[in-house]
């Protein structure tokens, strides 16, 4: 594992699918390559990191061999989302486009136009889209009532700010 600036703007996030800028900090982690011989790494933007792969952050953090910027905040995100083995899954807020998905949790279909949490899966370096599950459902399903607001907001890039206010409200105010 290892923290180094990205040489160019060609890696990309495995966490939340962008590019990673050239002289980013990015956050890599060697895996057995599954097509050939040998490892390769995986990189992240260390906050997506800190949220989807925290056990892995909160280990490289003490070998960083340069600066990590926010570190403290970084190990904070990545010791919340480590404490439940579930909250590594989320992938994001959205509005169900279609009434058709079922909740993994209460397994009711969500409302079109509901506010809902998208999960991923991993598996084997890869996280694979894996259904979603009711605002109202989420402390179920991630078995704790920590707050997930900045969490969920960090995976939410495709919402307008205004979305991202609505969503919170929503959060906050059951
Ligand atoms: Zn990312
Ligand atoms: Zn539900």
């Amino acid at each position: 594992m290892t923290f180094e600036l990205a040489p160019s703007g060609r890696s990309k996030c495995r966490g939340c699918g962008q590019a990673i800028a050239k002289g980013e900090l990015r956050f890599g982690e060697k895996l057995p390559n599954p097509f050939a011989e040998g490892e390769m790494t995986h990189w992240f933007h260390p906050a997506c990191a800190a949220y989807k792969r925290p056990e892995a952050l909160i280990e490289a953090l003490p070998q960083a061999a340069i600066e990590v910027p926010g570190r403290e905040a970084l190990e904070r995100a990545a010791r919340g989302a480590g404490a439940h083995k579930r909250l590594p899954r989320i992938d994001g807020g959205e509005r169900a486009p279609s009434g058709q998905a079922r909740c993994r949790q209460c397994h009711e279909t969500i409302e079109k136009g509901a506010w809902r949490i998208r999960l991923v899966f991993y598996e084997e370096g890869t996280f694979n889209p894996s259904g979603f599950i009711h605002l109202g459902c989420r402390e179920a399903y991630f078995e704790t009532s920590a707050d997930i607001l900045d969490h969920v907001l960090h995976f939410s890039r495709g919402l307008a700010a205004d979305e991202r206010e609505a969503f919170g409200r929503a959060l906050r105010g059951g």
